[in-house]
């Protein structure tokens, strides 16, 4: 079996390069794939499985990586379908912008796509892990890929591993950071915009150091990853990954090895006696479910003592060679298991060759793969996850809907409660800011309702606002003094309107002598 298994990892002991004598203390459990017993970093390369769920993934990943690269220059009505603006505290998600206002708006999308991630999870296990994750994505269908383009196969990439010092592997690292740069420069793109982006491009990084420092680091990070860290990011460092305890049932989906079917493992016995025919292996047509053993206890063969019963597994390890992350798909429902589907091509490839059907590994329930009974859909878990859904998405497209066109802020002015003006007369500073979340140019007029006999000093009026701008107008309510006599304060009203679909009324204080 190749270097890279587990179950050779966990069984490692006595001298090893690293430990010429022997001597070192060895857990006593396997602890980590990509660890040798004595500590050091076992490489995984993987052999590629070829078969109809790669082919599958394939295709989405490479469309995945389209829409990633594609995303930030497609507009929706004039606005970029997604811009993460965080200078200027504004998020625009699908042509529609969010502001710091709208963070109950926000608020409700993030946690409807929190209860989505539960939801499928609960139907389909991991499947987010194995088909859009973006570290599976890439690693398994651009670094991986490259790694056999400038190494060879997994065996050739192991001896380069074993002797180092290869210029293959050199040039290798020297596309990776490229490759790295420039996904880093388009993820910047999702935060500045791509126009911005091609200016900070094209100029000195002095003049934009915070973009360019952004830039080196994740170009850092990401080199990081897909060089040296890889598949230890899903073992180690995901936190979705650790949630997969809680978030799976029994009657998730999940990729699992029929246990029933493939046990007692064995290589195959082609030849019972020397100079006879050939005997076949026995094909044993079981329910699912049904152990293979049990046959083998229940119905001895008439000629002679009754063998074990072999089951579907010839022990090729051809599953286990294939796994990205190092495992064993046979040891059971793992949490290192990312559900990429490459022991499911693997292992029905074997299949065909031994003429056995196929689906010894395959996507099936826990309950499936180990009773035999139909994956339950309809569950306690995806009822809640469901329900809470569209709650959510029920408020958030309210919210939505009745979101108006505009945003209005009536505040007090900042300095000295009021001034005495030379005519006697009070004068009270107030602020409006208004924000335009319409799609064109507004002008917004501002009038004073109340109190009564106030005059308005606005240096600007109309309002003119730009599309998502956000205009604090300085204006001025001048009263007499009288009319604080006895009270101090008196309530203002102020309506906005743009004289098309917008209108509200704001209302506050303004301040006065009270003798
Ligand atoms: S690929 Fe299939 S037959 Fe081979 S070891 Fe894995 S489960 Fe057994
Ligand atoms: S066990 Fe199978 S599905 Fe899970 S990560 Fe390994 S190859 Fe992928």
């Amino acid at each position: 079996m190749s270097e890279t298994t587990a179950s050779e990892s966990a069984a490692a002991s006595g001298p090893s390069e690293h430990d010429p004598k022997g001597t070192m203390l060895k857990p006593e459990e396997h602890v980590l794939a990509t660890l040798r017993s004595d500590g050091t970093r076992r490489w995984i390369r993987p052999r590629l499985s070829k078969g109809q769920l790669l082919t599958a993934r394939r295709i989405v990943a490479y469309g995945l990586m389209v829409i990633f690269i594609a995303l930030p220059h497609i507009t929706i009505g004039g606005k970029p379908a997604i811009l993460l603006d965080i200078l200027h505290r504004e998020f625009t998600l699908l042509g529609t912008t969010f502001v710091p206002t709208d963070t109950p708006l926000l608020m409700l999308f993030l946690l409807s796509v929190f209860v989505t991630v539960f939801l499928l999870t609960a139907l389909f296990g991991r499947v987010w892990c194995g088909w859009a994750c973006p570290q599976t994505v890439y690693m398994e269908f651009l670094y991986r890929p490259l790694d056999r383009l400038f190494e060879g196969n997994f065996a050739q990439q192991q001896k380069i591993d074993r002797e180092g010092g290869s210029p293959r592997r050199v040039l290798k690292n020297v596309v990776f950071v490229l490759i790295s740069a420039f996904l880093a420069h388009t993820f910047l793109a999702y935060f500045v915009g791509w126009k911005a982006l091609i200016g900070y491009m094209t100029s000195s990084p002095f003049s934009h150091p915070t973009a360019f420092l952004v830039v080196l680091g994740v170009t850092a990070a990401m080199s990081f990853d897909f060089m040296y860290f890889r598949e230890q990011t899903c073992l180690i460092a995901c936190p979705y990954g650790r949630f997969q305890s809680v978030l799976l049932d029994d009657n998730s989906l999940i990729v699992g090895y029929d246990r029933c079917r493939g046990e007692p493992r064995g290589k195959p016995k082609k030849k019972r006696n020397k100079g006879k025919e050939p005997t076949a292996l026995p094909v044993v047509e079981r329910a699912a479910g049904e152990p293979a053993t049990a046959l083998a206890e229940g119905e001895a063969h008439a000629s002679g003592p009754a063998e074990p019963v072999q089951g579907d597994c010839i022990d090729c390890g051809a599953c286990v060679i294939t796994c990205p992350t190092g495992i064993d798909i046979r040891d059971g429902l793992q949490l290192e298991c990312i559900n990429c589907t490459q022991c499911i091509d693997a292992c029905d490839a074997i299949m065909d060759k031994v003429g056995k059907p196929r689906g010894l590994i395959r996507y099936g329930s826990r309950t499936n793969l180990e009773e035999g009974k139909p994956q339950r859909v309809v569950r306690p878990r995806v009822l809640i996850y469901s329900v809470a859904l569209v709650l959510l998405l029920s408020g958030l497209f309210m919210g939505l809907s009745g979101r108006q066109s505009a945003k209005v802020t009536l505040l007090r002015g900042l300095g000295k409660p009021y001034a005495v003006l030379p005519s006697g007369e009070i004068s009270n500073q107030m602020r409006l800011k208004v924000r335009n979340q319409g799609e064109e140019p507004r002008s917004y007029t501002i009038e004073l309702l109340e109190p009564a006999g106030a005059q308005l000093v606005a240096p600007e009026n109309p309002l003119d606002v730009e599309p998502g701008e956000l205009k604090i107008s300085n204006v001025f309510v001048v009263l007499p003094r009288d009319a604080y006599a006895g009270k101090g304060q008196l309530k203002v009203r102020f309506k906005v309107s743009d004289g098309k679909d917008f209108e509200t009324v704001s209302e506050g204080l303004v301040l006065g002598p009270e003798e």
